[in-house]
């Protein structure tokens, strides 16, 4: 079997995005491991066409693409929200659905996913059920990968609540709670921490991500 990918304090990783807010949100939840952090963009990396079907396909895409470039180890995450009554939309294609004539505007995307359901009948909350998922794959330049898969059930509400969080997370009501993503404080949504529950689909493959691969990087 092939070695298990680890990381240790100051290994070089790449972080697989050319998104800015993307890079923030890893770049805080990976402080506390003194990893030696530059990003695809930094690199001058090309960015490749996410053209898979499915969260796995395009994480895997990103990952092996700036490893490959880089001679680094990369880490990249492809996230998006499936609804159950839109047969999974809009799923990989989440942040297309937010595209205008103008950039992205997610007040958009959420009147879209509420005209979707809206067509399709789904207006009572048992039939309004998705999910965020976010997949988090780690590569090696020499073909190894490793993933790992965070999911949170929720359901989809209208009008959007919150001026918290960001894409679409106002609409978005996480199982066993009465506030939407939008609502929540980042701590309650993102903490991923052992001993509290990652409760955001990041949070909970960010937590499997540290267990397996950043062990030996925890400061004792
Ligand atoms: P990608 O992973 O870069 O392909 O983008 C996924 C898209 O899913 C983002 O642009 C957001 O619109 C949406 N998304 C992913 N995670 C969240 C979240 O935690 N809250 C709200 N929207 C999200």
């Amino acid at each position: 079997m092939a070695d298990k990918l680890t990381l240790r304090r100051g290994d070089r990783l790449v972080l697989a995005t050319h998104n800015a807010g993307k890079l923030r949100e890893f770049q805080e939840l990976l402080a506390p491991f003194g990893l030696d952090i530059v990003s695809a963009g930094e690199l001058g990396l090309p960015e490749p066409d996410e053209t898979g079907t499915t969260f796995v396909e395009n994480a895997r895409i990103k990952a092996h693409a700036s490893a490959k470039a880089s001679g680094l180890i990369a880490l990249a995450d492809d996230s998006g929200l499936s609804i159950d009554a839109l047969g999974g939309k809009p799923g990989v294609y989440t942040a297309n659905w937010a595209e205008t004539p103008n950039g992205r505007d997610f007040a958009v995307g959420m009147r879209r996913v509420e005209d979707a359901l809206q067509a399709a009948g789904a207006v009572e909350p048992g039939d309004r059920k998705g999910a965020f998922n976010a997949t988090l794959c780690l590569a090696h330049p020499d073909g190894r990968d490793q993933l790992y898969v965070g999911k949170v059930d929720g359901t989809i509400v209208w009008p959007p609540r919150g001026e918290r969080g960001h894409g679409f997370d106002p609409v978005f009501m996480p199982q066993g709670f009465d506030i939407t993503f939008g609502e929540m404080p980042a701590e309650m949504k993102h903490s991923w921490a052992p001993g509290e529950v990652g409760l955001s689909h990041r949070a909970r493959a960010f937590g499997l991500f540290v267990n397996d691969v950043l062990g030996g990087a925890v400061e004792h």
